[in-house]
């Protein structure tokens, strides 16, 4: 029987013909070849936390989801190999029993490792560059069903094309990751004002491991989260900071959420409650569990990232346009710094920059309030996370990414009968 997928963001929904499970390499590149014999397409879904249109096909969904866990650790080279299907959650878990971590992470846990990996997904911290940086040697199945292992030395320029790949040149099964020991993190939350955080950005970031903060829209205010490595003892607060991050942070919000959908004059209000009442504290606890948090309240969301020196003309003016526009809006902006990677196509190639996400509640207006702030993003030399709105088609893409047009070489070869395309990437990559 057919299955209808939905995105997390409600942003698509596919029912493909065929949703496969397979346990092995093997078996994907075998679903891989017989599509290319028949002339099918195939895609390949993580968690379906994305919401641009990455994975939707009426064709072959492949999901990995039974093909996770860790193949194999050394503590020597500190890496581990592991299972593309793997949800970060559960590698987080495993690596721990190693006294292993991930030297950073994003907000959420719940993604798959090769989905988070595959659009770029990111942290925050002046000394960390996006996940995919972690990947040292890769096993993909080409959109051809070639079984092929990349890494820096085997195959390098495919290699750095397939660290953020969309899912376009063919399935990820296997990675070997580089860990760090693992380590305890001091997590502090707190008010703070937007002329102090972007006035005091770079002293910020250089002061904290990670760093960042989210501005409520007609306020001058922010939460600033403060996050450092710490040997004290776990302090999280225990039944009650959970009963909280339930009860205020997620039903709490979605209750405000709810009334600014239906009241949206009044989102300039919510707006100001919930910065006054911003979570306030400070927490000790094992990185995963510092840098992971509940998302039960479901928005859309679009992030841009900008050069680090242009990042505050950019927000300034988008500060000016909500305020002078009137978005009716009372979900904060998140602002991260992420370091400059050598990927081919990873929004931060070659550059240092700070991310500026934008959300609006599900149900809520958001086409004019997103379309807007995006051409202001573009004035700044914007790029687009991957998994998140945007409307750039190839011409877009290949104005901001050096790289646009030699990674769609690469992928032309290693599909050449265009296999792994639906739709949406045929437009990005200009491949009618
Ligand atoms: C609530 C929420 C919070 C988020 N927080 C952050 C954050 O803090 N930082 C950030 O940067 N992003 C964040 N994101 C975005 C999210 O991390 C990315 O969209 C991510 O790609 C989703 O992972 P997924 O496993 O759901 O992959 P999907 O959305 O299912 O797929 C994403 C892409 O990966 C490809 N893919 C999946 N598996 C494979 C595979 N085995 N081989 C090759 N390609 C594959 C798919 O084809 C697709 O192109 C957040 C999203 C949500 C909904």
């Amino acid at each position: 029987m057919s299955k209808t997928i939905e995105s997390w963001g409600k942003s698509y929904s596919c029912t493909p013909r065929d949703l496969k499970y397979p346990r092995s390499t093997e078996e994907v590149a075998q679903i891989i070849q017989e599509a290319n014999q028949q002339g099918r397409n195939v895609r390949v879904i993580g968690s379906g936390h994305s919401w641009t249109y990455l994975v939707p096909t009426n064709d072959i969904l492949i999901s990995l989801d039974e093909y996770q866990g860790l193949l194999h650790t050394d503590s020597t080279s500190m890496t581990a190999e592991v299972k593309a299907g793997t949800k970060l959650h559960r590698l987080f878990d495993l690596l721990h029993k190693h006294d292993m971590a991930l030297i950073n992470q994003g907000d959420i846990d719940v993604q798959s490792i090769a989905g988070a990996l595959s659009t770029g997904t990111h942290g925050t911290g002046r000394e960390f560059g996006t996940l995919a940086t972690v990947i040292e040697e890769m096993t993909l199945v080409t959109g051809a069903g070639e079984i092929m292992r990349l890494s820096e030395k085997n195959n390098p320029e495919l290699f750095k094309a397939a660290q953020v790949s969309l899912g376009a040149l063919g399935v990820i099964t296997d990675m070997k990751i580089k860990t760090v020991k693992s380590f305890k993190l001091e997590y502090i939350s707190k008010g703070g004002t937007l002329e102090d955080a972007i006035g005091n950005f770079d002293r910020y970031n250089a002061d904290n491991r990670n760093f960042e903060f989210y501005w409520f829209p007609f306020t001058n205010l922010v939460q600033l989260k403060l996050v450092n490595e710490t040997q004290e003892p776990i302090r999280d607060g225990g039944f009650w900071r959970e009963v909280d991050d339930i009860l205020i942070e997620n039903i709490g919000y979605e209750v405000l959420s709810k009334l600014s959908k239906y009241w949206a004059w009044w989102t300039p209000r919510f707006s100001k409650f919930s910065a006054k009442y911003v979570p306030k504290g400070r927490w000790v606890n094992w990185s995963h569990k510092i840098f992971a948090t509940k998302r039960w309240v479901r928005f859309k969301e679009m992030e841009y990232n900008v050069p680090r020196e242009k990042f505050e003309a950019c927000m300034e003016e988008i500060v000016k346009t909500i305020h002078d526009r009137k978005f009716r809006v009372h979900m904060p902006m998140e602002i991260r710094y992420v370091k400059a990677d050598d990927i081919m196509i990873s929004p931060a190639t070659g550059r240092n920059c700070v991310y500026m996400a934008v959300h609006q509640y599900l149900g809520m207006e958001y086409e004019d309030y997103f379309k807007t702030l995006e051409q202001i993003f573009w004035k700044y030399e914007g790029r687009p996370h991957f998994g998140k709105m945007n409307t750039l088609d190839y011409e877009g893409f290949k104005r901001i990414h050096p790289n646009w047009d030699r990674f769609i070489a690469l992928r032309n070869q290693v599909d050449p009968n265009q296999t792994m395309l639906n739709d949406y990437l045929k437009k990005i990559f200009n491949l009618q």
